[in-house]
């Protein structure tokens, strides 16, 4: 491996400031450079170990009762296996949304056929709890409830916990998207009740795009065997395939999952969660002073606003063209991100990947110059 090579050199990719694909280092991209064979044992012996890492990324284990189930696709394909294939013939999905990922959710249930109801939020606040409740309370058909955690739409933090308290009380599965957030925000699995939740090597772990994975209550998995209702996304059968041979059952993600594997390890130098969360938080933190510095506030109530991703508000000023702004920052290697509101003009800048202060302070750096050229008034601080 030649680091000197220029196609190779990080210097040619510009940074990206969004909810994903994110942002790689140097070193988890050249993992990427080998074949590896699917039935080769050393690629399955990773691939069992990551499986492990996984779980105790988790704090979760075997022994305790869950498994990891990486399945090749995007988190999407994550949440929808888990649909697909963890819902009793006679189950009811209760799915409460506040953002675009939640009615992502809803056009999956529809996709699937599946029964659901909706309990639907603003996209500035998160699930009331007591309606949570009533929804449960009013219709025992329901037999699993889902919600994400980081709703990426907006960067607001659903209490996971609190939801799962009311989930398991009145003795519900709780399936969550934790897309967004697992890797960097502290996820008490067991503690919070959750039987299925999932995520992506491409997200908060820093790995490349190619497989989710679902950390699923093993017993919870168990109660819809032979329901599945795909092929492909069915969870236990790929569960029982990693028993049998430690395979994937179609073609592995190969090059992603070497790239995980170097993903992994980079997380553990750094320090593992608290360590990566701390990065973040410290990105979040400079990115709001610097927009705050530029008279700019967030969206979100500071309440509920993750260090994962921010939305902005367009300014007022007349100058202001979001195409320009975003083409300006492009042409100098900082890629933002479209708001994805229903109500209100936002653009996003996320925080996560392998985003440093520095990083953050040159995005600032070239924000204030494009405002400048789109003569949108500075604050006084300017
Ligand atoms: C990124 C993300 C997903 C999955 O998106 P893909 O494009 O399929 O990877 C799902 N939920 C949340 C909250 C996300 O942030």
């Amino acid at each position: 491996m030649n680091p000197a090579s220029p196609n190779l050199s990080p210097a040619r990719d510009p940074l990206l400031f969004t909810p994903g694909p994110l942002t790689t280092s140097l070193s988890v991209k050249m993992a990427m450079l080998h074949d590896a064979g699917s039935w080769h044992a050393d690629f399955n012996a990773l691939v069992a170990r990551l499986r492990e890492e996984i779980l105790a990324l988790g704090g979760v284990s075997r022994e305790m009762g869950y498994e990891c189930i990486p399945l090749q696709g995007t988190g999407t394909f994550g949440v929808e296996a888990v649909f697909a294939s963890a819902l009793p013939e006679n189950g009811k999905l209760l799915i409460l949304a506040n953002g675009a990922y939640g009615d992502r959710m809803v056009q999956m249930a529809k996709a699937l056929r599946r029964p659901h109801t909706v309990l639907t939020s603003a996209e500035s606040a998160t699930p009331d709890l007591s309606a949570v409740q009533a929804a449960l309370n009013e219709d025992a058909t329901i037999t699993h409830v889902s919600v994400v955690h980081c709703e990426t739409t907006t960067g607001i933090l659903n209490p996971i916990p609190e939801i799962g308290g009311v989930v398991r009380a009145a003795g519900r599965r709780y399936i969550v998207d934790a897309m967004s957030s697992f890797g960097a925000l502290p996820i008490d699995i067991p503690g919070s009740g959750i039987d299925f939740l999932i995520s992506s090597a491409n997200k908060c772990l820093e790995g490349v795009p190619g497989f989710s994975f679902v950390l699923a209550r093993r017993a919870a998995l168990l109660e819809a065997e032979g329901c599945a209702r795909s092929l492909s996304l069915d969870l236990l059968g790929q569960l029982r395939g990693f028993e049998r041979n430690g395979q994937f059952r179609y073609t592995p993600p190969t090059h992603a999952v070497l790239a995980f594997s170097q993903a992994l390890r980079e997380l553990a130098d750094e320090g593992g969660i608290p360590a990566r969360r701390a990065r973040y938080e410290r990105n979040h933190a400079v990115l709001l002073a610097g927009m705050a510095r530029l008279g700019w506030q967030p969206f979100l109530d500071p309440a509920v606003q993750s260090c994962i991703i921010t939305s902005f508000p367009y300014p007022a000023a007349p100058g202001f063209s979001f195409p320009v702004f975003y083409e300006f920052l492009s042409r100098r290697g900082f890629i933002i991100y479209p708001g994805k509101l229903t109500k209100v003009d936002t653009f996003r800048i996320g925080t996560i990947g392998r985003l440093f202060e520095a990083d953050i302070l040159g995005l600032l750096g070239a924000i204030r110059e494009s405002l400048r050229e789109m003569n949108v008034p500075l604050n006084g601080a300017d």
